[in-house]
This record gives structure tokens, C-alpha cells and sequence, in this order.
């Protein structure tokens, strides 16, 4: 359960992220949300407790829900740059916060395309979406963005048929 205080903040996530475990395999981990512990002054010592997050791990065939602690680190000395880091359970490569802020948003943005897309086009069978092939007849000849199926509408047809 998650409660809502004053210094305490949660940030939903639910997606999918697919890590390299140690060993070459790869796992579908599920990144529910993370409660972030507000700093008083925005700025945060390496070694800091950021907060935690939750997530879903696949693990023998279960699906274990972990709550994983967020630690400030040093993610790139050159650019004196600190994040919060998370480490999954046999994953060598640490998971950081803007990676997971950066993803969201990416997602989000993707969402508001898809959303453009439907009123604009329609759907076709395999998920992409019916563009018009001359922009000039939209009605004509239309064929789908994923699939390359094609749709000819004769009625729109330019060609004066003799
Ligand atoms: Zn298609």
C-alpha cells in the first residue's frame, strides 16, 4: 500500500522493460512504480536513499512483485551526472531513474500519436493504419503502413473510366 505524505512521492510507470541477465538470457520485467522520498533542497549525496520501486520479476516460472531500493550513484564521472540507480536481481547493467522518467514520456508521446492516428485513418487488420497513397486523391488508393495490404476505393478513382 502506498501512502501519500508530505516528502513522499509515487510515480507510476506500467511497462515492460526486457534486461540482459548475467549469463546472456534475457527477462520481461514489469516496472510498476517507484515512491520517491522527497529531498528538502532538490539536491541529493551519492549513497542517498532516492526511494523504491516496485516491479514484477520473472523468476523459476513465478512472477515475484519486489520492492527494490533506489540509491543516489554516480552514473558518469566525466559529466559529474548522479542519478538514482536500481539494481535487479541477476542484472549486471543498473536501471536509473531518467532512464525510467525518459521511457514514460516516450510512451506517452507514442499514445498521443496513436490517438492522432485513429481519428485520422483506419485501422487495418494487422494493427497498422490505411494511408492514402496520393495525397491528392486521400479516398483513392489507400495501403497500410505495416502490412502493405491496399484498399482501392473506384468510386474515388480520378481515372475517368471511356
Ligand atoms: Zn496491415
Amino acid at each position: 500500500m502506498v501512502q501519500s505524505t508530505n516528502d513522499v512521492r509515487v510515480e507510476t510507470f506500467n511497462f515492460h522493460e526486457i534486461v540482459t541477465l548475467i549469463g546472456g538470457d534475457t527477462a520481461k520485467v514489469y516496472i510498476k512504480e517507484a515512491t520517491i522520498i522527497e529531498s528538502p533542497e532538490g539536491v541529493r549525496k551519492i549513497g542517498d536513499l532516492v526511494g523504491h520501486l516496485d516491479i514484477i520479476y520473472p523468476f523459476a516460472g513465478l512472477d515475484l512483485e519486489l520492492t527494490l531500493d533506489i540509491y543516489e550513484e554516480m552514473v558518469d564521472e566525466d559529466l559529474d551526472i548522479n542519478d538514482g540507480v536500481i539494481k535487479l536481481p541477476f542484472v549486471e547493467d543498473k536501471i536509473l531513474l531518467h532512464d525510467l522518467f525518459f521511457y514514460r514520456s516516450f510512451m506517452e508521446e507514442q499514445k498521443e500519436v496513436e490517438k492522432e492516428m485513429e481519428l485520422l485513418y483506419i485501422k487495418c487488420s494487422c494493427g497498422g493504419y490505411m494511408m492514402p497513397m496520393y495525397d491528392e486523391f486521400p479516398n483513392w488508393i489507400t495501403f497500410c503502413s505495416r502490412c502493405d495490404s491496399r484498399n482501392e476505393n473506384s468510386e474515388a478513382s480520378p481515372i475517368v473510366e471511356p
